[in-house]
């Protein structure tokens, strides 16, 4: 299944999902009501477990990948595929959907899903999805706090879904405390941050190489994350209080935090992480040799169109 024909249906992660003919036109607020129950005896059970893309957080394969007992790159490689966030230059992924029958999601089974009480994000939030306000990142930088009157949320209907035909009836607050959605909030902020602040930015700029795979790893792998913090010349480059380093080298979740502040840093510029003064020292002499050696390689450029048409070159050059 190409990513093209996965994105036609999304368990919505990233406010608004990609089919709008299936949002109802509604705002709801946290007090709102909703109707709907979703249980084994609805007749579509699992219906929305197939064909669906169903992007994960770093926090989502954590989870997962604990659950399954499996190092990260092996959750990675068995059970997700490749995708570009929110049509950013951001790279993620996706549960990886059987690629034949009806494209289901591994974890699906008749009686349900298998790893439901660690199930992803994006499967916890529908059918209710939440945006707010500031989507497009204009004002979710640093240190803005979604309060509760920016967010709001809206309910994707699609036709299959049985579930707004049951009798149960909600408030908005009393559904999301239901599927745990509000843990998920917290630890999936900062990371929607980061992807939505670069889709604040379009096409105008374009991630380099070297910082899609940095992004690509510090959401995916936190193995790998914690072995380039601890491992490499990252404590020398930066200033990281020794506490930190230790809730990081023990801790998986301080670990993932940590890495959403390092990305900020390190994509956007944001503050909460300081280089070494010598290493910023190093760092300007770097790029003031890269510019150095630029201005040589135009000038000789120069003077060699210059002689080549036999003209004479300015000898102070
Ligand atoms: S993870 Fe569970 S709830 Fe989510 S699509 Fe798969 S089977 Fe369904
Ligand atoms: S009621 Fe809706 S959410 Fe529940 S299984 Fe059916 S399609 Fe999925």
């Amino acid at each position: 299944m190409s990513e093209q024909d996965m994105s036609s249906k999304e368990k919505t992660l990233f406010g608004k999902g990609l089919n709008p003919s299936n949002i109802l036109p509604k705002k709801l607020t946290m007090n709102s009501k909703i109707k709907f129950r979703c249980h084994p005896g609805v007749e579509c059970f699992t219906a929305c477990c197939r064909g669906i893309k169903i992007v994960l957080t770093p926090y989502d394969i954590l989870m997962l990948k604990n659950r399954l007992n499996m190092p990260s790159h092996e959750f990675i490689h068995k059970y997700t595929t490749p995708v570009f966030l929110e049509k950013t230059d951001m790279p993620g992924v996706a549960l990886k959907l059987a690629e034949d029958g009806d494209h289901k999601c591994p974890f699906v089974t008749p009686e349900g899903c298998t790893v439901y009480t660690d199930r992803p994000s994006a499967c916890r939030y529908y059918p209710v999805g939440m945006a707010d306000f500031h989507e497009g990142g204009s004002a979710m930088g640093e240190g803005h706090d979604q309060n509760e009157e920016e967010k709001f949320f809206f309910i994707v209907k699609e036709d299959h879904c049985k579930g707004f035909e049951e009798d149960k009836e909600w408030t908005v607050a009393e559904w999301r405390k239901d599927q745990g959605v509000d843990v998920r909030d917290e630890m999936n902020k900062e990371w929607l941050r980061l992807v939505m602040r670069r889709k604040s930015f379009g096409h105008q700029a374009t991630l380099s190489e070297q910082a899609q795979r940095m992004f690509f790893m510090a959401s995916t792998n936190l193995d790998a994350f914690r072995k380039f913090v601890l491992e490499s010349s990252f404590l020398d480059t930066y200033i990281i209080d020794d506490e930190t380093v230790e809730k990081i080298t023990n801790d998986d979740i301080e670990l993932m935090l940590f890495s959403f502040k390092y990305l900020a840093n390190a994509l956007f510029g944001a503050e909460g992480l300081s280089m070494r003064e010598d290493k910023i020292q190093a760092k300007v002499e770097e790029i003031k040799q890269r510019q150095d050696d630029s201005v040589l390689e135009s000038i000789k450029a120069y003077k060699d169109i210059k002689a080549a048409r036999g003209e004479e070159v300015d000898p102070d050059l």
